[in-house]
């Protein structure tokens, strides 16, 4: 695998919103501002969460003794610009309370988890641990493997699975994924309808997190493989650590309280025709495609005008490239006269 070339799952959903956009990204190395303030808090979150369960504890109070902690050293160096030290105050308590709840949905419960991980344990904690997926290429000229990367923030084992889990900002990126337990239906649907050139259905989101799931799955399997690990499945799950609907803030007690809600991907990815078949949570559909678009990006195809109507629509007005991009401007250009 290692002479393969490589590709990240982050990238081809950079790559189902615009082609270009991946171009500009991954293949002249552009960086794109990122001023969404919510990611660097998630961070330091993220962080935070991971020291206490890298620590090996196990119990709710010590888990969150550790987690506050960290959290607090990293704040004194956080030097986000808040209007006041008021909305300082106010930000810092909501990561409170956001890890109170992520401690009470599901860290515990993952804490054990990584425990009966044993020797592996402190291996399979991140943040941002990579995984590794392998797939064969079709194309008659260029390379016959690539290798896709994604990358969890820890693994952790329930009865029958282990668990590859990621904080998240937020699950609105994942629109219908949220609301549904299942590939078959609507969730197939949309993923087919993505790709038909004939639908005006445009996900991105929803399609890059299909994918990035089935990159992860893979990912966990073959980590299991090499350390040895036991578990029926493998399974995906987001937490999101900066959802404002599930934060609510009492400004007359001054205090904040929060819900975390995770959700595993993996049942709306896998298709339960595949899995009667090989008893392996995978989605033929999904593979197929994720190695389609990944020949195209290897194939070097970055011309964004096959979807150019849904490209200009929904992928441009936010794009951060959009400045110094020829097609954008053209575009312009052609509309105008
Ligand atoms: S401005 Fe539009 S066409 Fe250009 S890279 Fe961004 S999304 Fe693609």
């Amino acid at each position: 695998m290692s002479d393969s070339p490589t590709l990240t799952a982050d990238g081809l959903e950079t790559y189902l919103h615009c082609p270009r956009r991946y171009e500009f990204a991954h293949v002249h190395g552009l960086e794109a501002e990122d001023d969404d303030a919510s990611r660097d808090r998630v961070a330091l979150l993220r962080e935070a969460i991971c020291a206490a369960l890298r620590s090996g504890a196990t119990d709710r109070e010590r888990l969150e003794e550790i987690a506050a902690e960290r959290l607090s050293e990293l704040w004194a160096g956080h030097d986000e610009p808040f209007h006041s030290r008021i909305q300082r105050n106010h930000e810092r308590a909501v990561l409170e309370a956001v890890l109170e709840a992520y401690l009470e949905a599901v860290g515990v419960d993952h804490a054990a988890g990584i425990e009966r991980l044993e020797g592996s344990a402190n291996e399979l904690v991140g943040p941002a641990l990579p995984l590794a997926s392998a797939r064969s290429l079709s194309a008659e000229d260029g390379p016959n493997r690539v290798r896709i990367d994604a990358k969890v923030d820890y693994v952790t084992r329930t009865e029958s699975s282990l668990v590859g889990v990621s904080f998240v900002p937020t699950l609105a990126p994942l629109g219908l994924l949220r609301y549904r337990s299942d590939w078959e239906g609507d969730v197939a649907a949309l993923f087919v309808d993505h790709f038909d050139g004939g639908s005006d259905v445009f996900e991105p989101r929803a399609v890059g997190a299909l994918f990035e799931t089935s990159v992860v799955v893979d990912g966990l399997r073959r980590l299991q493989e090499r350390l040895d690990l036991e578990a029926k499945t493998c399974r995906y799950v987001q937490v999101p650590l900066a959802d404002r609907n599930r934060t609510a803030v009492n400004w007359v007690q001054d205090t904040v309280d929060a819900t975390v809600e995770p959700t595993d991907l993996t049942d709306v990815y896998i298709d339960h025709h595949t899995y009667a078949m090989t008893h392996e949570h995978r989605n033929e559909t999904v593979d197929s495609r994720l190695v389609d678009v990944a020949s195209d990006v290897l194939g070097g195809s970055f011309d964004p005008t096959p979807r150019w109507d849904e490209i200009a629509s929904e992928s441009c007005p936010d794009c951060e490239y959009a400045v110094g991009c020829q097609d954008r401007l053209a575009a312009e250009v052609r509309f105008d006269g």
